[in-house]
């Protein structure tokens, strides 16, 4: 049997309404962001060294794969891979490292979106369909609030986590022994390269690959009646660790797999692999093993391109 796609922390509401909302200006994000912005801005070039630098490049990979993609999206969004609970506690908590928000904000942020760009219509907001300097803009130091916004449920074993509980509660402060450790060893430039610079990166960074995988680039498959398909950006492979396979994403958002594609680069899975390898990780799932859609359809050609 095959049916549409479905959230499974979302009860569908016949009240909910993915379009009509207003977006806001929001404190904490726009705070945050600014702060790490404009530090890096004034005391970057001041404190720039080959360590720092080099630092920068490592700990944003660093977090980037093992954090965000693997340990925030695969795992502890889709659950598409299983591991000890210390290890998921640590992806989990290097996910948070990135700067975005803490688990259960980015958690409720990802699947109300994602249920949003799977309605027949949806607010811009959701969508990334305002130009590219407002849409930064709102997706940097903006929140919306729909006025019927459906409900998402968090599992039990994540809410009512006491460790989840409180990484979601300091999400700010788990930048705070990263930072000692920093100044320890490097002073102020492994702090202003290793905090700060990288948090403004990856914030920006992310917003941009958001922008570009729900408007323009490469597609295999087409979600039917969703308000807002993904793409494919292939250049970006290396430096989003294989979250560039957004439109793959869309059609198979349980899979730990995002470059389906041998010649589909995902340096996300390449370590899931080497993880696997020393039996760390297990219950990998693959699109093969999951539910057959109605709602998907396999494009060919020209359709695949925009
Ligand atoms: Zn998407
Ligand atoms: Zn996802």
């Amino acid at each position: 049997m095959s049916y549409p796609y479905q959230n499974r922390r979302i009860q569908e509401k016949s009240c909910a309404d993915a379009e009509q909302g207003s977006v806001y200006w929001s404190f904490e994000k726009s705070i945050w962001f600014s702060s790490m912005f404009i530090i890096f801005l004034i005391f970057g070039p001041m404190t720039i060294s080959v360590s720092a630098v080099l630092l920068f490049f490592i700990f944003t990979a660093f977090t980037l794969c093992f954090g965000h993609s693997l340990g925030m999206h695969r795992l502890f969004i889709h659950k598409s891979y299983s591991c000890p609970k210390w290890l998921e506690y640590f992806l989990v908590h290097l996910g948070v490292l990135v700067g975005l928000a803490g688990p259960f904000g980015m958690l409720r942020t990802h699947d109300l979106r994602d249920w949003a760009q799977r309605q027949n219509n949806c607010h811009d907001y959701f969508g990334h369909q305002q130009p590219i300097f407002t849409d930064g803009f709102w997706q940097i130091h903006c929140d919306i609030r729909l006025d019927k916004t459906p409900q998402i449920n968090i599992e039990p074993d994540y809410f009512d986590d006491p460790v989840y509980q409180w990484m979601e509660k300091y999400w700010m402060w788990q930048q705070l022994p990263w930072t000692v450790g920093f100044y320890l060893v490097g002073g102020l430039p492994w702090v202003v390269w290793g905090i700060c610079a990288r948090v403004a990166v990856s914030i920006i960074g992310h917003w941009l690959i958001g922008y570009f995988a729900h408007n323009q680039g490469h597609r295999h498959y087409h979600v039917k009646n969703a308000a807002i398909q993904g793409y494919n950006i292939p250049f970006t492979a290396l430096i989003t660790m294989g979250e560039n396979w957004h439109n793959n994403h869309h059609a198979f958002s349980g899979s730990a797999k995002l470059g389906i594609e041998s010649n589909e680069w995902d340096p996300g899975w390449w370590m899931l692999m080497a993880m696997k390898k020393i039996g760390l990780v297990s219950d990998i799932k693959l699109p093969s093993e999951l539910p057959e859609r109605s709602d998907l359809v396999t494009l060919s050609g020209d359709s695949r391109q925009r």
